[in-house]
């Protein structure tokens, strides 16, 4: 039996290392294959290396266009299941994603600090997705807190989101309580989780729409920053660019089809508390528990998946500390 997975194509990576010692970065797109920003910002970002227009002086960079080949391909979201979730090493893979996953992870490894580029459904400002503060928990254990705000901070955007792991407990909690299959929380890890959890750091840029062209021109200003950021080139630090952070704290599941949200809400408007953010399918509505900001509203879920995410003004990660 043929496997055609594996005639995907090579996963390309195209690194330039400085002469000088430096942190090791390395920058994703398309780990989702109907992101185009971030092979298109990427590519340029490789050219303007090759050309000398970024010269790379100081540490390494590692550029991977494409993560996820087949799904690019397909221009899907998915190959066989979402790269993004479950990503780990697995000595037995059991599908494209694990294969292409082992691959990733290895990678991952060899440097300190990740950009993911991605973008998203529907419409939005763009937005930065970063980790916890240092902890010694069980869940996300972490010790660069500080290097990653700095990171999330100089991209260029001015929301930054946190809580994603600890928000993915809540819907594994929910998705017991409606008796759907259970999901393990390493179901809840994607690219910048397992980076932690390999002692780097990371963070996840959401360039926008889709199809927006300027989606790509946000990921290639993100690239330039995070390379003057880590002095892998000579450029000054960029600006702190954070103006809300949000912090995830609560998750509205598909408890039955029909439900869905509601109303003109994108992803990190505010919305006062009492707001109605979505409705049940026997036509009850849900409103905002407190003032908020509305992430991810999906207003055609599948059972058991988020209707929407609820975040709340974050004290943290204000940015400052980027000038350090
Ligand atoms: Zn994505």
């Amino acid at each position: 039996m043929t496997k055609p997975d594996l005639d995907d194509g090579p996963l390309e990576s195209v690194r330039f290392t400085g002469l000088k010692p430096g942190p090791k970065l390395i920058v994703l797109g398309a780990v989702h294959g109907n992101e185009p920003c971030g092979p298109t910002a990427i590519r340029r970002a490789i050219e303007d290396c090759r050309s000398g227009s970024l010269k790379i002086l100081r540490g390494e960079v590692t550029f991977v266009p494409v993560a996820n080949p087949k799904a690019w391909r397909q221009k899907t979201r998915e190959g066989d299941r979402n790269l993004n979730r479950d990503l780990r090493e697995k000595p037995l893979a059991s599908d494209y994603e694990d294969r292409i996953g082992n691959h990733l992870c290895a990678l991952l490894r060899q440097h300190d600090a990740l950009l993911d580029i991605h973008s998203f459904r529907g419409e939005g400002e763009p937005f930065v997705f970063f980790g916890p503060d240092d902890n010694r928990g069980e869940l996300e254990p972490f010790a660069r807190a500080d290097e990653e705000a700095a990171l999330a901070s100089c991209l260029g955007v001015a929301i930054g989101i946190h809580g994603w792991l600890d928000n993915y407990t809540k819907l594994l909690a929910i998705r017991a309580r409606l008796d759907l299959p259970r999901l393990s929380i390493t179901e809840g890890y994607g690219t910048t989780e397992f980076m932690r959890f390999a002692g780097g750091y990371a963070v996840t840029l959401e360039c926008g729409t889709h199809d927006d062209p300027q989606a790509a021109e946000i990921g290639h200003v993100a690239i330039r920053n995070t390379l003057a950021q880590l002095q892998l080139i000579e450029a000054p630090k960029p600006a702190a660019a954070l103006r809300d952070v949000i912090e995830m704290v609560e998750i509205l599941l598909c408890e039955q089809a029909g439900d869905a949200a509601e109303g003109p809400w994108r992803t990190g408007d505010a919305v006062p508390a009492g707001a109605i953010i979505a409705r049940r399918a026997d036509g009850a509505p849900v409103t905002a528990p407190r003032d908020g900001f509305v992430i991810f509203p999906n207003k055609a879920p599948k059972l058991g998946e988020a209707i929407c995410h609820f975040g709340i003004a974050a004290k943290r990660g204000s940015g400052q500390r980027s000038s350090s």
